[in-house]
């Protein structure tokens, strides 16, 4: 018998041989609830897209104001720490994520060509998208990948992401050589890295809703 977290779909996960009784698993689920309690706790609690919660965009927080209007499009504006959809739909949720996603390609894009130029590169493909065990990805061949929930990372650290992706147009691996690129084309290195490696994971609770 195992206990296993799934952390994407915020639940644990019994697993018993097809042999064993009802019981028994219970038995087994019970002695480790603490574990179970700790693992739950641990889990970040989604942000989702509502009413009044802080977005940090692009390093700086924004509230999130929706104001419901009968125009059948959806208007954004970002100013003044404030982030304000005027919308007739029920749930515009969806339709935020596509806008901020938008957002992302612009200016994540903007980050990346910069730092490609440096290195004498050209980027042939750039796009963001929902990516679930990795923050970006790129190619010798310049086709970079990012996720778009990227802009809900203080600047160091998007800029640590996109100058380890673009590294890689150089090093398709992660020896010394790359390493000390990385850390050259980085505003702050330590800063940025350190701050994806503790709360890089955090960040796919944006815009998510929760389970329960
Ligand atoms: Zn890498």
């Amino acid at each position: 018998m195992a206990l296993r977290l799934d952390s994407r779909a915020r639940r644990i996960n019994l697993v018993i041989p097809k042999k064993s009784s009802l019981k028994k698993a219970y038995e087994f689920a019970e002695s480790y609830q603490d574990w179970i309690e700790t693992k739950i706790n641990e889990l970040p609690s989604p942000i989702p897209f509502k009413n009044n919660v802080v977005l940090p965009i692009l390093g700086i927080a924004h509230t999130l104001r929706i104001e419901k209007i009968d125009l059948k499009t959806t208007k954004f504006e970002i100013r003044n720490g404030e982030f304000i959809v005027k919308t007739c739909l029920d749930d515009p949720s969806p339709r935020i994520s596509r806008y901020l996603k938008s957002i992302a390609l612009q200016e994540l894009g903007k980050l990346s060509h910069d730092k490609a130029t440096k290195l004498n590169r050209k980027l042939s493909k750039f796009v963001v998208r929902d990516m679930k065990s990795r923050w970006g990805s790129c190619s010798t061949d310049g086709r970079m990948t990012l996720s778009w929930r990227l802009i809900f990372a203080p600047m160091e650290a998007v800029d640590y992401v996109i100058s380890h992706e673009v590294a890689h147009l150089i090093h398709p691996n992660h020896g010394s050589k790359f390493w000390t690129l990385c850390e050259k084309l980085s505003d702050n290195f330590t800063a940025g890295h350190s701050w994806m490696q503790k709360n890089g994971s955090n960040l796919g609770r944006y815009g998510e809703t929760p389970l329960l």
